[in-house]
């Protein structure tokens, strides 16, 4: 297996004192790259010089998520549009809206996510426009409004981390969106409907991430007592994708990762 983990988390402080050999664990379980989620301020920065690191394996997105929205100033759009002129930095993102928490004021978070799509309006790579990494949680409504104001001037999106119905999940097919599945499909408490969800995604617009630290799928055995996920357990993330889908894992793990490589321009 060559798998692709879409989103995660590896400036996060829990991989500050094991970093190199977590990325030894996820090489010997079959991940072969991963782009880096950048998703805020302080730690776009860092995901652009960790994939700056390990060229060819690591790769990393520039944005600022939601919670964070409310840092959203002139100097931070400037910094991240820096970040962007690095061919590492393969997505704008991780940006959009997060209504469950309300971490930042929800004016705000529209503001950030709109100028955070302005970047991508105004960004090509080749003639093509960025890819677009993009959170929704809770706002659903107010997000499919924002993405229309900006109808026909984006490239490919992936809405990352799908947790919702099965009405938001066609809104997006319907877009021509990707979408991204974590471990969530292995909680039985909150993601058992994504079990038979998953099967009306098409191959071309379904990526896998592990969203590492965050989301260790419940279905892991024995759960490791730090808790701390970990882009090794994409291997077990595809083999239950693949079961729910009734394919077999080598299919949904060639699949997602072709679709990876094509959505973001990665090389083989
Ligand atoms: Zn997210």
């Amino acid at each position: 297996m060559r798998l692709i983990d879409i989103g995660a988390n590896l400036t996060h402080d829990s991989f500050d004192h094991d970093r190199d050999a977590v990325l030894q664990r996820a090489r010997d379980a079959g991940v072969a790259q991963l782009v880096v989620t950048g998703a805020s301020r302080e730690h776009s920065p860092k995901a652009l010089a960790l994939a700056q690191a390990h060229p060819g394996v690591l790769f990393a997105t520039a944005g600022v998520h939601p919670h964070h929205a409310s840092e959203y100033t002139d100097e931070c759009d400037a910094e991240l549009r820096a970040l962007h002129a690095h061919p590492e930095v393969v997505a704008v993102g991780e940006c959009g809206l997060d209504y469950f928490r309300d971490f930042s004021p929800r004016p705000a978070q529209r503001r950030a996510f709109e100028r955070q799509l302005q970047i991508a309006v105004d960004l090509t790579v080749d003639g093509m426009r960025k890819p677009l990494f993009l959170h929704q949680r809770d706002a659903h409504g107010d997000f499919m409004a924002v993405m229309k104001d900006f109808d026909g001037k984006l490239g490919p999106a992936v809405v990352h981390c799908f947790t919702g119905s099965r009405a938001e999940l066609f809104d997006y097919l319907d877009q021509d969106w990707h979408v991204g599945i974590t471990g969530w499909l292995c909680d039985e408490r909150r993601g058992q409907h994504l079990r038979e969800l998953v099967k009306h995604i098409p191959a071309h617009r379904l990526m896998i991430e592990t969203d590492a630290p965050y989301l260790l799928p419940r279905t892991v055995k024995p759960q490791p007592s730090h808790r701390r996920n970990e882009p090794m357990y994409l291997a077990h993330i595809v083999a239950e994708l693949a079961r729910d889908r009734g394919e077999e894992v080598a299919v949904t793990a060639a699949h997602t990762a072709a679709t990876a490589r094509a959505f973001f321009r990665l090389p083989d």
